[in-house]
């Protein structure tokens, strides 16, 4: 049987517990420790996948196709483990599992309740994330005094009674707040959080503290005397300038140690592998700008990964990535003219495509790189033909079901698709690149995978007409009847992916096309 972290979350939202909770694991693992991250979500949409990304940023897609809490992009990033369904279980799907086992009359005549069949759905679920690991870190999502989340505070606390409490270590997320006028850190929200967790029957072992700063010893002492936690178990967590920093943080304060040493198992000093990634991208000289034209660019967690896939580009080629947010909407030439290489990300509606494709006869006709990722490509394709092939009118159906030309349509299989969750072409697809490209020289390989998250694609009728002009269909899927990649073969650096590589991309292993987008952008 595995051992449970588990981290809680008090005072507000939006502390960063996934990038603690990876940070934690990531240690853990230098250890030697097979470590599994899972997010809890308290909501009651089956999966994030029918949300708005205003709500709850980007959708992360995992290699077995599940639509999932960004959080999981974070584990991926930071352990050496591929997330699957199992990694991300919300409230909408232990009710639903439950709901359809009553129906099938499984509770044998018996009173369907949240204690305990909706918390034995949630351990159940738990569990299933404990195969092939030693150590389960189960992120709770949301704050402690939330209705919605009781159930799983409820679930975890029984888990952690028939585990063994020395099994299992709680760790609770707080604010600490820094008073300005005064010049005062406050301790009382952390008072309060860990009041409300107690009360639900869960004392904290490591209180993480959230904060502008690193907390000074006096402040810990008394966060530790009044959440009945050692001093040493009261973790700085200040604000830093890349996430990469965070295990760091946390291995100074000895928080590795402290986690083994719960556990009575052995604690090796090691040097971490962070910091090698940290000083690379604290010394990086010289700096790249990256316009991502986007139609959600004033919520940032939107295209979490593409920002941390950029990232990682910046670090193998030594030089840091700055990015130009250009909302699509009031895109103008004037702003693409500033930045070395222009992003058009995934999407999805017809708000702001107009000016995405503005942008990208921006890039082609001016020659800087220009990287489209899933609707990106397909709009890279449809400025093509409207601008390069004279098809007047061209379109996705997406966006105009009566175009004239339909060089982007709804994949065959998609037709007559009405339920709406979960249903695109999802995950991972092998995708086979043409000898003598771009996409060959990038990814050095005959046969690719990459991961999807879309309804509709390149429509082979327009392939020839688009070869004539200079279009290199330079992926395909291996039966040759998808358009995965396509590149401008007199272009310095013009290329569109039906798939999304940014899911794949860690600070370790930089994705290969990030990694050529940020040295053509140099
Ligand atoms: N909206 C497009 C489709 O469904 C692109 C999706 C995306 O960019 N992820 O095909």
């Amino acid at each position: 049987m595995a051992y449970y972290l588990f981290v809680t979350g008090g005072v507000l939202s939006s502390l960063g517990k996934g990038v603690a909770s990876a940070s934690i694991a990531s240690l853990l693992e230098e250890q030697g420790l097979k470590v599994n991250i899972q997010k809890l979500d308290p909501y009651l949409n089956v999966d994030p996948g029918t949300m708005s990304p205003y709500q709850h940023g980007e959708v992360y897609v995992t290699e077995d196709g599940a639509e999932t809490d960004l959080d999981l992009g974070h584990y991926e990033r930071f352990i050496n483990r591929n997330m699957t369904r199992k990694n991300n279980v919300t409230a909408g799907r232990v009710y639903y599992n439950v709901i359809r086992r009553e129906r099938e009359g499984a509770y044998l005549g018996s009173t369907v309740q949240v204690i305990p069949h909706i918390t034995d759905e949630i351990k159940r679920l738990i569990k299933e994330a404990e195969e092939d690991c030693d150590v389960v870190i189960v992120e709770v999502g949301g704050t402690v005094g939330d209705i919605e989340g009781l159930p799983f505070l409820e679930a975890v606390r029984q888990l952690s009674m028939e585990v063994g409490r020395e099994k299992v270590l709680f760790v609770h997320t707080t604010y600490v707040p820094f008073i300005r006028s005064t010049g005062e850190l406050k301790t009382k929200p952390t008072q309060h959080s860990v009041k409300e967790l107690r009360a639900i029957g869960i004392q904290p072992d490591v209180i993480l503290c959230r904060s502008e700063m690193e907390i000074p010893e006096p402040i810990k002492e008394k966060i530790a005397l009044f959440t009945n936690v050692r001093k040493s178990a009261v973790i700085s967590a200040p604000d830093v300038e890349y996430i990469y920093e965070v295990p760091l943080h946390f291995k100074k304060q000895g928080l590795d140690r402290l986690v083994l040493e719960h556990f009575r198992l052995p604690y090796t000093p090691t040097k971490s592998k962070w910091e090698d990634i940290v000083n690379i991208l604290k010394s990086a000289v010289g700096e790249v700008r990256v316009g991502l034209v986007g139609k959600y660019v004033s919520l940032k967690d939107s295209y979490k990964s593409v920002v941390e896939a950029l990232t990682h580009g910046g670090i193998a080629n030594g030089v840091r990535v700055k990015i130009e947010w250009i909302d699509a909407e009031d895109c103008r030439e004037d702003m693409l003219e500033q930045v070395d290489g222009i992003l058009v990300p995934g999407g999805f509606g017809e708000r702001g495509i107009e000016g995405k494709m503005r942008a990208l006869t921006y890039g082609r006709e001016k020659r800087k790189p220009t990287l489209g990722i899933c609707l990106g490509m397909q709009l890279m394709c449809v400025e093509l033909a409207r601008n390069l092939l004279g098809l007047k009118g061209s379109n996705s159906t997406e966006f105009e079901p009566n175009t004239p030309h339909p060089v982007i349509d709804i994949m065959e299989e998609q037709k007559g698709v009405k339920e709406l969750g979960g249903t695109m072409r999802l995950g991972s697809y092998p995708c086979k690149i043409l000898p003598g490209t771009k996409a060959q020289e990038i990814y050095k390989k005959e046969l690719i995978h990459e991961r999807h998250r879309h309804r509709y694609e390149f429509n082979n009728r327009y392939r020839e007409l688009f070869e004539r002009v200079g279009v290199v269909f330079s992926g395909l899927s291996p039966d040759g009847r998808l358009v995965e990649l396509m590149e401008l073969r007199d272009h310095p650096w013009y290329l569109g992916c039906q798939f999304h590589p940014e899911f794949k991309s860690k600070p370790f292993q930089p994705h290969p096309l990030f990694v050529s987008f940020i040295s053509a952008c140099l």
